[in-house]
């Protein structure tokens, strides 16, 4: 039998699955500030692969510079083959970040739109997309998140737990090669943060490319293919999440582990 060539939980895709990530030697200063040092990535097609890290650590730093909200000090990142150095024009930046859909702590919806028109927003300025077809797409997005019947109700009438769903359907209507998530469960109340990890879990049994930074280490540990730790700005240590979580090999990943288990 032929192994599939995406993942399912906690398997890793086939090492010649097509990468869709590359980081090299990322270099990230604010200012003096030396935040990312000499950090190496790689994702592949249908990994999911989990940031871990103490607070200030640079996941988000990290993050925001695959996609490029933030520019890298030196360093390679590929997206696609395509690459993004600290000069790249802000054109190339644009379709690069069309590739790879983002999901903030924050939501970052548009207040002043219906949920339906958050996430037929992107993908008709972006992608050209006829609003007829657009309409039809998101309505099947939003069934998938559970939120077929708000789509008519304005982000403010939501709570966390919904918004953040709307946030990744909008995030998939632009039909991304892979997802980012900085935190998306951070800033909700815990008994909303269990429907957000399910959206998330179901896309990972879709094979979806994902890119989690959490603090959710059940998460981390059942869903992602990858967990890499980092630490004052380095990747200290990366492996499979149950050969990380139950056995780091790392003084400082088993100092952090043992804060949060
Ligand atoms: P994490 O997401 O792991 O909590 P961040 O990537 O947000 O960490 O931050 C890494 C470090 O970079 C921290 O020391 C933070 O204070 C600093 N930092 C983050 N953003 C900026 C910025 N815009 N300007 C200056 N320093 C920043
Ligand atoms: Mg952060």
């Amino acid at each position: 039998m032929v192994a599939s060539p995406t993942s399912t939980n906690g398997q890793s895709p086939k090492p010649d699955a097509e990468v869709i990530i590359q980081a090299s030697k990322i270099n990230k200063y604010y200012g003096e500030r030396h935040v990312l040092k000499d950090v190496d990535l790689q994702v592949r097609k249908g990994e999911v692969v989990a940031l871990i890290g103490p607070s200030g650590s640079g996941k988000s730093t990290l993050i925001r510079c695959l996609n490029g909200l933030e520019k890298h000090s030196s360093g390679e990142i590929y997206v696609l083959g395509r690459v993004m150095h600290p000069n790249t024009s802000h054109k190339e930046l644009s379709l690069i970040r069309r590739d790879l859909g983002m999901v903030f702590q924050s939501f970052n919806l548009f207040p002043h739109m219906t949920v339906l028109q958050n996430v037929i927003e992107a993908p008709m300025l972006v992608r050209k997309m006829p609003k007829k077809n657009a309409i039809e797409m998101a309505e099947v997005l939003l069934a998938k998140v559970g939120l077929a019947e708000k789509k008519e109700a304005y982000p403010g009438q939501l709570s966390g737990g919904q918004k953040q769903r709307v946030a990744i359907a909008r995030a998939l209507a632009m039909q991304p090669q892979a997802l980012l998530f900085d935190e998306p469960t951070s800033a909700l109340d815990p008994e909303l943060v269990g429907e957000v990890l399910k959206v998330m879990k179901d896309l990972a049994d879709e094979s979806m490319t994902m890119v989690v930074v959490t603090h959710e280490m059940q998460f981390a540990r059942d869903v992602s293919c990858r967990v890499a730790f980092l630490a004052d700005g380095h990747i200290v240590e990366e492996g499979e999440p149950h050969q990380l979580f139950s056995n780091p090999q790392q003084p400082r990943t088993k100092m952090f582990l043992e804060r949060v288990l």
